[in-house]
């Protein structure tokens, strides 16, 4: 470990003894949890080379720690994905931010999100866009998140309860579309529901051999071109009918 990060850590645990010996309440966004974050700001994103300086905004702003169950709170900020039930994960801090940062959302987007599990990633990206419709497969889950985010004040996000592997005809165009589960195969829907000069990234492939992150450009005149970027490990999409 970097000393930089050696003594971060050291001034961080001395700031943490002393918010818990005040007996703040852990319940919402105290001082505890705000050093967590920034802690996990420096040292899981910032150095690993996410720099787009509205990204950390967002991820310093949105209070990750409400986005898990009670009993897991205090590992909201650590270096991993977490457990949401129902066998899903809330993913790694910096496989958000990454994804975020790689999508280049811009204020008038308006974003398809395939997963929305917790709710984290919406709410980053609801910081950052004009809109964000994102699609639960698992009803439990969507109706959670729904309810977090509209009691936590994110009102330009909508969730519905389907099948996100056909996308959301209704709002498409989309600028932006993010997929935080992994199809085997790009869904050719989404990339139809995709603006022309609009981003989709997805992982994509098998989790036993191994996944990739793709982006997915479509030009001005709609022509499609598709990079991987780094390999992943997300969980994979669950399609209910093939098409
Ligand atoms: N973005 C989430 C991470 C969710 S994990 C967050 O920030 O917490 C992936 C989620 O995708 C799971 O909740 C899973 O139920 C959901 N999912 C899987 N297949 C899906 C599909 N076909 N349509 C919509 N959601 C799907």
């Amino acid at each position: 470990m970097k000393w930089k990060n050696i003594s971060f850590f050291l001034q961080l645990t001395m700031l943490l003894a002393c918010v818990n010996a005040e007996g703040q309440s852990v319940e919402n966004d105290t001082l505890f949890y705000q050093l967590l974050r920034q802690a996990m700001i420096e040292n899981q994103i910032i150095d690993r080379g996410v720099s787009d300086e509205r990204v950390i905004k967002a991820m310093n702003d949105v209070p990750r720690h409400l986005f898990v169950k009670e009993s897991l709170r205090d590992l909201a900020y650590a270096d991993g994905p977490l457990p949401i039930g129902y066998n899903q994960t809330i993913s790694q801090p910096y496989i958000v931010a990454y994804m975020t940062e790689i999508l280049q959302p811009d204020t008038h987007h308006i974003v398809l999100e395939v997963g929305t599990g917790s709710g984290y990633q919406a709410a980053i990206l609801s910081k950052l866009v004009n809109h964000v419709y994102s699609i639960e497969i698992i009803p439990e889950l969507g109706k959670e998140a729904a309810n977090r985010l509209d009691k936590l004040g994110y009102d330009n996000v909508t969730v519905k309860i389907g099948d996100g592997y056909n996308g959301w005809e209704e709002h498409s165009p989309f600028d932006r579309i993010i997929v935080t589960a992994a199809p085997e195969q790009i869904p050719k829907k989404l990339v139809d529901q995709l603006k022309s000069g609009g981003l989709m990234v997805l992982p994509v492939g098998k989790t036993s051999f191994g996944q990739d992150m793709r982006v997915v450009k479509k030009d001005k005149t709609g022509q499609v071109t598709t990079q991987e970027t780094i390999p992943v490990r997300f969980v994979p999409m669950i399609h209910e009918h093939n098409e």
